[in-house]
């Protein structure tokens, strides 16, 4: 089969099509074909290295939807022939963080695509139980988006901010394509959604997806505009999704008494809270998210089966052209989600 392959860390082109076996399915496994995976940080963050801790060479690729074409023994849970669409997090099932419902903590955590071969492939071998079947109404180029990204902002909003109606969540790089996802997750938990955004140039998109106010970061400040346009309270919730330092201080001083910040990014260097009396006197809240589970990827599919949330696909790629596709992508060329369609 035709697989991108990485086998040094660096620029995308050191990613390279090549042919392999087509893997063999282990016990409990399901061998699928690729229908569409997706193109986003996770993946250019581990192809430049040392970010991400993973052996090479490697099939790229997580965020996949496919098709089931062989189950191999103890593979329970779907058919042949059933379309489906796989969660990111390879985890054990039995430690303690998989018993209590929270296997992105699992202490035995394989990334689909990281430290197990991924979808930049015309085939995958992936565990069965981490395959979520697809009703018909959703595409492969929507479903792919899931995992990665519409799995983990549903995600932060409904359990990480824990939003309420009428509350106002800031959503910092609104224009990404975490970000752009979080607005519209934010509007199906009832929030005003007050978008941050680097510059004005993804501004129509960023306000089709749903943001109420759009303040720019670029301009600096943007903490005391997010006061303004609440009454001088500041924000219930913030998401960043940029997490530098510089974004989560201003994260800070957006949010008001009581206020929930979540941080989705990596994070920076150097320190960002300081003798932390704004949590205690004022009781706010810091939480990270890091990845969707499976009860995430099972959420975000029924708002999309549903029509709640859009998947925004700004554009398929063939496989031979993975190098490309991270190119734009890393360019910022991509308003919402690149995908590749093997
Ligand atoms: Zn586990």
């Amino acid at each position: 089969m035709r697989a991108v392959v990485l086998r040094q860390f660096g620029p995308p082109e050191n990613m390279t099509l090549e042919d392999v076996p087509v893997p063999k399915p282990r016990p409990g496994e399901a061998l699928l074909r690729v229908g569409a995976v997706s193109v986003d940080l996770y993946q250019t963050v581990l192809r430049r290295g040392g970010a991400v801790h993973v052996e090479l060479p490697r099939i790229m690729g997580n965020g996949i939807a496919g098709k089931v074409v062989e189950l191999a023994p103890d593979a329970n849970g779907i058919a042949l022939g059933q379309r489906v669409v796989v969660c990111n997090n390879v985890s054990c099932g039995d430690c303690r963080y998989c018993r209590s419902g929270r296997d992105t903590l699992c202490v035995d955590r394989k990334i689909v695509g990281g430290q197990r071969d991924g979808g930049y492939a015309e085939f995958v071998a992936v565990p069965a139980r981490d395959c979520v079947v697809l009703p018909d109404s959703v595409s492969f180029e929507d479903a792919c988006l899931i995992p990665n990204t519409i799995g983990p902002v549903v995600k932060a909003c409904s359990h990480g901010a824990r939003i309420r109606p009428a509350e106002n969540a800031v959503i910092v790089g609104a224009a990404g394509g975490m970000g752009i996802h979080a607005v519209q997750a934010a509007r199906v938990c009832g929030a005003r959604v007050i978008a941050a955004t680097r510059t004005a140039r993804n501004e129509d998109a960023v306000r089709a997806a749903g943001a109420d106010v759009i303040v720019t970061t670029s301009e600096g400040g943007w903490a005391e505009q997010v006061r303004r346009h609440t009454g001088g309270w500041g924000a219930e919730v913030v998401l960043d999704f940029v997490a530098t330092q510089e974004t989560l201080q201003a994260s800070l001083a957006a949010l008001g008494p009581g206020g929930r910040l979540v941080i989705m990014g990596y994070f920076p260097r150097g320190s960002v809270f300081e003798t932390p009396t704004w949590a205690f006197s004022e009781e706010r809240t810091v939480t990270g998210n890091r990845s969707a589970g499976r009860r995430d990827v099972e959420d975000a599919l029924a708002l999309i089966r549903d029509g709640r949330i859009k998947a925004l696909v700004h554009k398929s790629y063939p496989l031979h052209a993975a190098v490309q596709a991270q190119r734009a992508f890393e360019a910022r060329e991509i308003v919402g989600r690149a995908v590749l369609v093997p």
